[in-house]
């Protein structure tokens, strides 16, 4: 079943990202009506625009189901994810853990931008507005590179004989859009390949006002600690680097719904679930209107017998494929 969810949301992602990149690049003309549809589907815009039936629409999806906009719909955590798992491919010991939220730089980050709405300050939103990010980096990256292949591959067509297509312009919009934009991919890729989805935590004002919502939404990921082995292997696989294993807690402010996790468990421990009993004394979890037995090694654990548990983690992560962190 996890398997299922994340390969079902790496197709959701894949799909919008080509479509809307296709739309913007005007690479293809045809699709260029489902692409406008997910341009129109982007929060901020959409907010911006008082187009307020995809906001409302949007924070109601993320009260039930969590962040999955940011795991599907928005192209920059789409482009993120390109980025952070090119880094890992192949490089087992470049796992994700643990990180505690970045909360004032996350508030900080937002307040300005609310200020900036306000004063219609327009410019510093649009530096941070995701969609408005990858727009650029379409139109004044991709595009022209689209632009400058087709020729080449119509000039070689020219030279051999072989077929003929006409050529077209390369346009780029203005030096200081391109610049904007070449900082803009830079500095996603550069933190991504890093840390993952720590922009989609401290800098996105998307990301912040759906992470005030999925903290509370009712499905969400919860650890059931009667089950878990401490392999680690959800903790390693966590692009938002939220799982707190000493707590068994997923901080769902911070969980952009990517399902990484729920496929590497595996003992089935981290559940897609509406339950709620994470408690941070694993034998103290209530099960069913009873309290949990302690298992064997939740039991190891408690009464500090813990260190072959620990030699099971160290041998788990040298095992970690990284068809688990993607
Ligand atoms: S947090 Fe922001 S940048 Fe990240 S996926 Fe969500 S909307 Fe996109
Ligand atoms: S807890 Fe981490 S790995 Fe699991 S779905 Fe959320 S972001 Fe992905
Ligand atoms: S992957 Fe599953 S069993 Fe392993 S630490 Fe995470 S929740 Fe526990």
């Amino acid at each position: 079943m996890g398997r299922f969810l994340k390969i079902s949301r790496v197709v959701a992602a894949i799909v919008c990202l080509l479509l809307l990149s296709l739309t913007l690049t005007g690479a293809v003309a045809a699709l260029s009506s489902p692409g406008s549809l997910i341009a129109r589907m982007q929060i901020l815009p959409a907010a911006m625009a008082f187009s307020m039936g995809w906001f409302i629409l949007w924070l109601m999806v993320t009260l039930l189901l969590g962040r999955v906009y940011c795991s599907t719909v928005c192209p920059l955590g789409s482009l993120m994810d390109i980025f952070s798992r090119l880094s890992r491919k192949g490089s087992p010991g470049r796992e994700y853990s643990y990180q505690m939220p970045l909360s004032k730089l996350r508030y900080i980050a937002f307040g300005i931008v609310i200020i900036a709405i306000l004063a219609d300050i327009l410019v510093i939103v649009s530096l941070v507005d995701p969609y408005s990010a990858y727009e650029r980096i379409a139109e004044n990256i991709e595009s022209p590179t689209i632009a400058a292949a087709h020729n080449v591959v119509a000039e070689a067509g020219q030279w051999t004989g072989w077929w003929s297509t006409p050529l077209v312009k390369v346009v780029i919009t203005s030096f200081l859009s391109l610049v904007v934009a070449v900082v803009t991919l830079v500095v996603v890729a550069w933190i991504s390949w890093r840390n993952g989805r720590l922009l989609c935590n401290t800098i996105c004002p998307v990301g912040t006002t759906l992470g005030f919502i999925s903290r509370y939404s009712i499905l969400h990921f919860d650890i059931d600690t009667d089950l878990c082995t401490q392999c680690r292997r959800c903790e390693y696989a966590c692009k938002s680097s939220c799982i707190d294993l000493n707590d068994h807690l997923v901080d769902g402010s911070r969980c952009v719904n990517c399902f990484n996790c729920v496929a590497a468990c595996p003992t089935g421990a981290l559940r897609y679930t509406t339950d709620r009993h994470q408690l941070s004394i694993p034998m103290m979890q209530r099960t069913r209107g009873r309290l949990a037995r302690p298992t064997a090694i939740t039991a190891g654990t408690v009464s500090g017998a813990g260190s072959a548990n620990e030699m099971k983690q160290s041998s788990d992560k040298a095992d970690i494929s990284d068809e688990t962190i993607s």
